[in-house]
């Protein structure tokens, strides 16, 4: 049988992995005795279902055979092995999933980076490997199979000898290079070191012929060597243990041991309840977000042990979907083990778990937010829309429990502020909390809009996010304080002799501006006279519910509904444009002219593209020549 070739994309990634300058390499053994340990596990899920099989737990374990000679290191693993199908599709391509996607080189100089984002772990053997032979022989298969690649030119898959089910991979270690010595993974004493460090709570046995000293005969100076077999790992698992003696780094190896992530955690959390509901679980918030994360195939869920034994790797009835970047996993004494997903969506202890859950996770954000302001804003720029989401979602249901972990960029503090925040320091004539929305900070803060309320020194919140109006009118308040718009018709600023001042203005232009508005037809519902510009000449606000974001928002939807905000054209009376505008209004022609060129001004400033270009280009001649 010929070699098969990776695809292309994993070819890729093979390339980048084994050329990479991987700080931790060691790492390598860790993603091998999790394959080793996953597949045990199967095995067992498969017995008790299964009813000619019988799980005895002596026979699962996993064995290291380090060889200095060969230059080989065997693992050898008594799980449920790989028939020749699933060797083709778990080791022919890197990363299954449809949705492997590459960012860019950069971001995959770091090797860690490729191993937890796209779930490449076996993959990682070639950073030590010149070759890699896996022999397995699966549960459901008679035949045993090789597979069997050097790296990047491709893999064979060949028939094999193999009695037992299970799988044996003999990684060929590298030689030694200048500087760089792969001996370590041939030696007894640090493959032990390696084992504990990252490989200590997996539940099955890890066992390795070690070498020892004894004297000769007794009362004996002479010593022999002698070879026995120990078990390296205590087996007992972190969530189990008590948090006094675990330490940051701990955790952090067990996150990326179980893959949950690239990088590191931004934060961990160790819960153990024993309550009603027993429990223990070890959550995460990544600091990144997964490359797929804002994307339709991302799933949420947390895995799911009972006692110990993995049932479900993603079990997503423990998260609600706002907080659906948590990582982590969840045992639980008092689930059954055969429990079905169905059942499991009914199940009540399941819920009571999620919802206390979901109380710490907020908890332990609300306390990131309090005491490490910086670590807070790091996980809000990655996860920060998911909560605003997660405050429109649901008809508004969980918007008390997030609006307090809501940041948004603040005109006055140049930074991320806190609705807390904002709503402490109004100062007492102010009524409403103030935002402006826009694609970026850049553009809003140049919006004519914010200067009345910017002038009258009222902090006014950005939204550069599609999801923020939304959010926002959800909410309607915070703390009894309603958000308004800088855009919105009514500003809520004016004092009463100022109304009336207004009146008078819109009075004496009533004609001017009459003829302006039928000049723009339905384009607009109203022209009036500005109660918030400063220093620009014109700008457009909208009436009513839907903002001008939100109608930019809503008609980029695939099947938009064409909702249209109502518009009205401000025109700000002090400018000398409306001086020019007010000596020419009665001739028709040029009102026409000056009415569109603002119209389109006003479109152009809010980001909106005018409706013809080639048009506009024109009157702007016309008005120079
Ligand atoms: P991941 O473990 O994240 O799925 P890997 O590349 O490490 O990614 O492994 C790919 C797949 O190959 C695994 O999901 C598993 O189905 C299979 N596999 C790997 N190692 C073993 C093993 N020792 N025994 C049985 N199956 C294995």
């Amino acid at each position: 049988m010929g070699k098969q070739q990776f695809k292309a994309e994993s070819k890729r990634l093979l390339e980048l992995m084994i050329n990479s300058i991987y700080s931790q390499r060691e790492v390598f053994l860790r993603e091998l005795i999790s394959n080793a340990s996953d597949a045990m596990d199967k095995m067992y899920y498969r017995s008790l279902t299964d009813e000619n099989l019988t799980f005895n737990q002596e026979d699962y374990y996993i064995k290291l055979i380090p060889n200095k000679e060969d230059r080989t290191l065997q693992v050898i693993d008594t799980g449920i092995g790989m028939t020749k199908e699933e060797l083709e599709t778990n080791l022919g391509t890197i990363a299954k999933s449809g949705s492997f996607a590459f960012k860019n080189d950069t971001e995959l100089k770091d090797g860690r980076d490729i191993i937890g984002q796209f779930g490449v772990g076996f993959y990682a053997a070639f950073m030590v490997a010149d070759k890699v032979t896996v022999i397995t022989k699966s549960v459901d298969s008679d035949q045993a199979y090789q597979w069997e690649s050097t790296g990047t030119d491709g893999y064979t898959i060949t028939p094999a000898d193999k009695e037992s089910v299970g799988t044996e991979i003999i990684v060929k270690i590298k030689e030694n290079e200048e500087e760089d010595s792969f001996d370590t993974f041939l030696d007894e004493h640090q493959l032990q070191q390696i084992i504990k460090k990252y490989s200590d709570f997996i539940r099955y046995p890890i066992k390795m012929d070690v070498t020892k000293s004894k004297p000769k005969e007794e009362d004996s100076e002479e010593y022999v060597d002698y070879v026995e077999e120990e078990t390296i790992n205590s087996m007992i698992p972190i969530w189990k243990k008590n948090k006094s003696e675990l330490t940051e780094d701990d955790y952090t190896n067990f996150y990326q041991e179980k893959r949950y992530g690239f990088d590191k955690p931004l934060k961990s959390m160790h819960i153990n309840v024993d309550g009603t509901v027993r429990y223990n679980a070890i959550l995460f918030i990544p600091e990144n977000a997964p490359f797929d994360y804002y994307s339709p195939e991302f799933e949420k869920g947390l895995e799911l042990y009972s006692n110990g034994v993995l049932i479900m790797n993603k079990c997503a009835d423990l998260l609600p979907d706002y907080f659906s970047f948590v990582k982590g996993m969840v045992d639980s004494e008092d689930l059954s083990l055969n429990i079905s997903r169905e059942m499991l969506q009914h199940d009540r202890q399941l819920k009571v778990i999620a919802k206390n859950m979901t109380k710490k996770i907020k908890t332990q954000l609300q306390h990131l937010l309090r005491d490490d302001r910086e670590k807070y804003e790091t996980f809000y720029q990655a996860f920060g829309r998911q909560l605003k989401f997660g405050v429109y979602n649901d008809f508004g249901a969980n918007k008390e429990t997030l609006q307090d972990l809501l940041m948004f960029y603040s005109s006055k503090e140049k930074k991320l502020v806190t609705l807390a925040e904002y709503v402490q320091r109004m100062p007492e004539d102010q009524s409403y909390i103030y935002y402006a929305a826009g694609e970026s900070i850049d553009r809003i803060e140049k919006l004519p809009q914010t200067e009345m309320v910017a002038d009258k020194g009222y902090e006014i919140l950005y939204f550069t996010e599609e999801v923020d109006e939304f959010a926002i009118k959800m909410m309607r308040e915070y703390k009894e304080k309603e958000f308004k718009s800088v855009s919105s018709g009514d500003l809520g600023l004016e004092d009463d002799t100022k109304d009336e001042a207004d009146e008078e203005i819109q009075e004496e232009n009533k004609a001017l501006f009459t003829a302006m508005k039928e000049h723009l037809g339905d384009k607009v519902k109203d022209v009036r006279a500005s109660k918030r510009l400063k220093s620009h000449p014109v700008c457009l606000t909208a009436e009513g519910e839907i903002s001008l974001e939100m109608e930019k928002v809503i008609n980029a939807m695939p099947n938009n509904q064409q909702i249209k905000a109502e518009k009205i054209l401000e025109i700000n009376v002090n400018h000398d444009v409306f001086q020019a505008l007010k000596s020419h209004k009665e001739d028709k022609e040029k009102i026409g002219l000056y009415t569109n060129l603002l119209y389109n001004q006003a479109l152009l400033i809010e980001g909106i593209p005018v409706n013809d270009p080639v048009e506009f280009t024109n009157d702007i001649c016309k008005v120079m020549v």
